[in-house]
């Protein structure tokens, strides 16, 4: 890890350690299952675990399942894949729902201490005596009911006497604060739905501002790291801590989120482009989520090299989604084998190369990491280039194939295109060149240059293949932007690029036969590719397109 890098909590616990306020640092990443992971929770993650990595504390993985609508065990297990895969091995493994029965005896504490009463108003009315940031909040007509009615009526919503939104518990605290978070906020509410945990054996389910405090102080953590948008609730945090007397005494702490330009992160809308068709699944290449990018052929060295350097701090602005590509293309640098392939092919044939000879010609496997050893590459009179390496009638510094124009085929020999083929609507089908045998690769041969450089595939022994090419799927707006869309009446799904895949049919050369799923490869001339294990099949390998080989981006 990188000592040097911008975390303004790792101070916080340094010192917590030096002056024997703590003794242990203990984190948790929290995550709700109700849906995938994705690159911000990532963030989180990292921030966490190597925050306790560092000062050899433990960090928890917790599922905050307190909602039981929209929770469900297949995120539960995609998550924990999701953690593991990014490299983290957590230390204790708990259920938030595991602590129904202490969240509800934490409860009655309140009560008995006068803390907590149970109101009948609906959530409407709730919400209208709140009050206003210029204006108190007004008393509920049920706010001073006794202890022994509260703690009955409490009893009585746990066994299921009421309907939901009959009654609610309310922490009992000041409705007139300036910070509306300590307005009597409601911490329980009554909800007839079976619970992927409990079951049925619950009809009434905390709320998160009280659970989650009591959450991690039964867990002993002692650092609880959150975004943002929670520091105003932190006095409250502190309030359920101290009142409902958990032993341990948490601190949270709170951080920038991490937002991407082109990326909509919010699991509500991710699962919505996924219920819609947008994308084919949680984990589509497109998708910002940690499955979508080890599908697309990110790795988890680069998630993590890239959440490290972006830091730890209380700024939130949204990072160039271009910014991540960077970190995987130094990821893969060394370790991705190179190869060629055609993504648009055009044949062409070399008239003077003896028909039905084949040659076998060497190639490094990464001219960066030489210790990837060699590969061989069959060469005979056909071959398939790329559509674009051919122009007719070229532009000025058009340096690829064109009548009369000679180029160098990578790996292989010069070649002059001679003469073009086309068919009856005049488009070229096929080009006819010569070779020259003395402009072997590797043959040290300096007669003459020439300014173009092509890949290809040789044809016969060619392995068709598919390439899906990526762009953003959302257009160029932010996430707040997009938020804010809904007064046109429009909503983020009116910015989802229609040019997000682009499907390609070419080849691959014929040594790539034995390949496996989520196998990397850096393809010559165009970028680094991964092996998609959804669409791959024992007869069609199909390549996703990780990034391009230079980045329009500069860090
Ligand atoms: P969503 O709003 O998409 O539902 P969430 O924040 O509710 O996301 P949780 O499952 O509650 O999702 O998140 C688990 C943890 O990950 C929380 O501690 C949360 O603060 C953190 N987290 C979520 N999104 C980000 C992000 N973009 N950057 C950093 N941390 C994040
Ligand atoms: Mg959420
Ligand atoms: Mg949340």
């Amino acid at each position: 890890m990188e000592e040097n890098t911008s975390n303004f909590i790792r101070p916080i616990i340094k010192e917590d350690l030096e002056t024997g306020r703590r003794d242990q640092v203990i984190t948790r990443f929290p995550p709700e299952p109700n849906g995938y992971l994705h690159i911000g929770h990532a963030k989180s993650i990292i921030t966490n675990f190597d925050l306790a990595d560092e000062f050899n504390g433990k960090t928890n993985l917790r599922f905050d399942d307190t909602n039981p609508l929209k929770e469900d065990t297949e995120y539960v297990e995609a998550i924990k894949e999701d953690v593991k895969w990014l490299g983290y091995d957590w230390d204790g493994l708990f259920f938030a729902s595991d602590y129904f029965e202490e969240m509800y005896n934490r409860a009655v504490i309140l009560i008995k201490k006068g803390l907590a009463y149970v109101d009948d108003l609906s959530q409407e009315e709730i919400r209208e005596l709140r009050g206003t940031l210029t204006e108190p909040g007004k008393d509920s007509p049920y706010r001073t009911r006794s202890v022994e009615e509260n703690l009955a009526l409490f009893e009585k919503m746990r066994n299921g006497e009421f309907a939901n939104g009959e009654k609610v518990l309310r922490a009992k605290i000041d409705m007139s604060s300036p910070n509306i978070n300590l307005r009597d906020p409601v911490i329980y509410r009554i909800s007839h739905t079976s619970h992927h945990n409990t079951g049925d054996k619950w009809c009434i389910y905390p709320m998160y501002s009280f659970a989650h405090p009591i959450e991690d102080a039964i867990e002993d953590v002692t650092h609880s790291i959150c975004t943002l948008e929670f520091e105003d609730q932190r006095p409250l945090y502190n309030w359920f801590v101290e009142h409902c007397e958990m032993e341990s005494k948490p601190q949270q702490i709170e951080f920038g989120r991490l937002n991407l330009t082109n990326t909509v992160m919010s699991k509500r809308k991710l699962k919505q482009l996924v219920d819609e068709g947008v994308v084919d699944g949680w984990d589509d290449p497109r998708m910002p989520t940690i499955s979508g990018l080890r599908r697309r052929g990110y790795t988890a060295e680069a998630i993590r090299a890239f959440v490290r350097e972006l830091g730890v701090g209380k700024g939130d602005g949204a990072v160039d989604n271009r910014v991540l590509d960077h970190f995987v293309r130094e990821d893969l640098k060394l370790k991705a084998p190179r190869t060629m392939g055609v993504l648009r092919p055009l044949k062409v044939v070399i008239k003077n190369y003896p028909e039905g000879q084949v040659e076998m010609l060497d190639a490094e496997i990464n001219p960066e990491n030489p210790e990837m050893g060699m590969r061989q590459i069959p060469f005979s009179r056909e071959i398939y280039i790329e559509q674009e390496d051919f122009m007719e009638n070229p532009p000025k510094k058009y340096f690829r194939l064109f009548p009369g124009n000679e180029v160098r085929l990578k790996h292989a020999y010069f070649i002059k295109c001679e003469d073009v083929i086309k068919d009856e609507n005049g488009n070229v089908v096929e080009v006819h060149c010569t070779y020259d045998p003395e402009t072997k690769s590797g043959s040290g041969f300096t007669g003459r240059k020439v300014k173009g450089t092509l890949h290809w595939v040789e044809a016969s022994q060619a392995i068709p293949a598919e390439f899906r090419l990526y762009e953003p799927l959302i257009l160029d707006k932010e996430e707040d932007e997009v938020d804010n869309l809904k007064e046109d009446g429009k909503t983020f799904l009116d910015y989802v690029n229609p040019n997000s895949l682009q499907i390609l049919n070419g080849f691959i050369e014929p040594n790539m036969k034995d390949i496996s799923p989520q196998d990397k490869f850096q393809f010559f001339r165009h970028g680094y590719f991964n092996v998609d294990p959804k669409h791959t099949t024992a007869d069609k390998f199909v390549f996703n397109l990780i990034v391009s080989l230079k980045s329009s981006f500069k860090l």
